[in-house]
């Protein structure tokens, strides 16, 4: 099938016979779940982001989710978070009866700011136990100046990762690394949902250089159960009079769920994370492809404002249109595009604005995601693009424009 002729989706996975081989010697296997395929996927992960610890879940909410509980974040705190992003980032706040407030976004990037995060956290007027600032498409702001102001405040960093697996920095002063690597965050969280850059089916998992942390978010999503001896505290119950420990004992210590991923996902995961450098290098060719061609279209169009030093691995392609400038309603864009096979989607509806926060917040004076979400487009992006696919996004995209 050639992608010269089909829909173009906004993003998409892409499976090869390795991959399929990989989830077909599992189904084989001994260990359906459970089994060493999830220890791998762990240590491919720690791996690509020079993280000390890795957890793998079910997906990036539950992700999200134990990086909060292991955080302490709970009842009576408050939790900063960037208005455009996907609603899981929010609602892992409130999963553990935290309160969210929502800070602006810099128009030009979609991204959370030293600046607004302090702004936010002025309105909230206390109580604020972290923030997640969210490498909106792949890239981040001004993380060190904002890691620098939670550690002065005293505030946890929960990155939301889930765009940004594979994005790595280089700040020319020795400063390198990659996203995960926990330079800037106590906990770093991915997605590997299938429109995300490495795909599991449903996947998710949190890095951390803190051993304490990584080990409650592993029992946490194991039903807050512990089984080596040395953690176990009702000694009484769980040891034999010779002292070893019993053989089936195990401990429930506080309440935890069943977040696990299973040996297929993460066989899968692991066969992806192989190819994470070469899909990597697909969505910046073809990122730079689009900035390339879209120049011809400035300045009604500009691709997002880039941060110096960081070298994303572009989850979304997300443009900024004048839409009002131009006297046409983003409606009729996306439709003009979508019956030349071209697919659009707009990331993200600010997530203060949907009803529940709504009806719990009221309505925040947030300037700089008004600005961003009116012009918003994300445009097609997945490494089995060619790059003739770039010019019929871009062919179709001008004459979409035209009046
Ligand atoms: C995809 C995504 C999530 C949630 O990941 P799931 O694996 O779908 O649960 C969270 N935050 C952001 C920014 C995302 O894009």
């Amino acid at each position: 099938m050639s992608l010269e002729t089909s829909f173009l989706p906004y993003g998409r996975h892409l499976i090869e016979d390795d991959d399929v081989a990989a989830v077909t010697a599992v189904m084989r296997g001994e260990a359906l779940t459970g089994g060493p395929a999830v220890a791998a996927f762990e240590a491919a992960l720690k791996e690509a982001t020079g993280a000390r610890h890795a957890v793998v879940c079910g997906n990036g909410t539950q992700a999200l989710h134990l990086a909060a509980l292991a955080a302490g974040i709970g009842p009576g705190d408050r939790v900063i978070c960037p208005a455009i992003t996907f609603l899981a980032t929010a609602n892992c706040a409130r999963y553990v009866g935290a309160e969210v407030v929502f800070a602006d976004v810099d128009p030009n990037t979609g991204l959370i700011t030293a600046e607004t995060a302090g702004a936010a956290a002025a309105r909230a007027g206390g109580a604020v136990k972290a923030v997640l600032p969210v490498d909106f498409a792949g890239q981040f702001g001004d993380l060190p100046a904002l890691s620098a102001l939670a550690r002065r405040e005293g505030w946890a960093v929960i990155e939301d990762s889930c765009h940004a697996v594979g994005t790595c920095y280089d700040f020319g002063d020795g400063v390198t690394g990659a996203v995960g690597d926990g330079r800037w965050s106590d906990f770093t969280v991915f997605s590997f949902h299938p429109v995300k850059t490495v795909a599991m089916g449903e996947g998710g998992a949190i890095t951390t250089n803190d051993g304490a942390l990584a080990a409650r978010m592993a029992s946490l999503r194991n039903h807050g159960t512990v089984r080596t001896a040395d953690a176990f505290t009702e000694t009484a119950q769980a040891f034999a009079p010779d002292g070893g420990a019993h053989p089936w004992y195990y401990e429930m210590q506080e309440l935890g769920f069943n977040y696990r991923a299973c040996d297929l996902q993460c066989a899968l995961g692991l066969s992806q994370m192989a190819k994470l450098k070469r899909f990597t290098a697909r969505r910046r060719r073809l990122a730079a492809l689009y900035d390339e061609r879209l120049a011809a279209l400035a300045p009604r169009v500009r691709p997002l404002a880039r941060t110096p030093g960081v070298a994303a691995s572009w989850h979304l392609y997300a443009v900024l249109i004048e839409f009002e400038h131009l006297g046409l309603s983003r409606d009729t864009v996306i439709n003009r595009l979508r019956a030349e096979g071209v697919g659009s989607q707009v990331h993200y509806i600010p997530v203060p604005w949907q009803p529940y926060y709504r009806r719990r917040y009221g309505l925040p004076a947030l300037p700089g995601t008004e600005r961003y979400y009116a012009r918003t487009l994300s445009l097609p992006l997945f490494p089995a693009m060619a790059d003739s696919d770039v010019d019929r996004v871009f062919e179709a995209l001008a004459r979409a424009l035209e009046p």
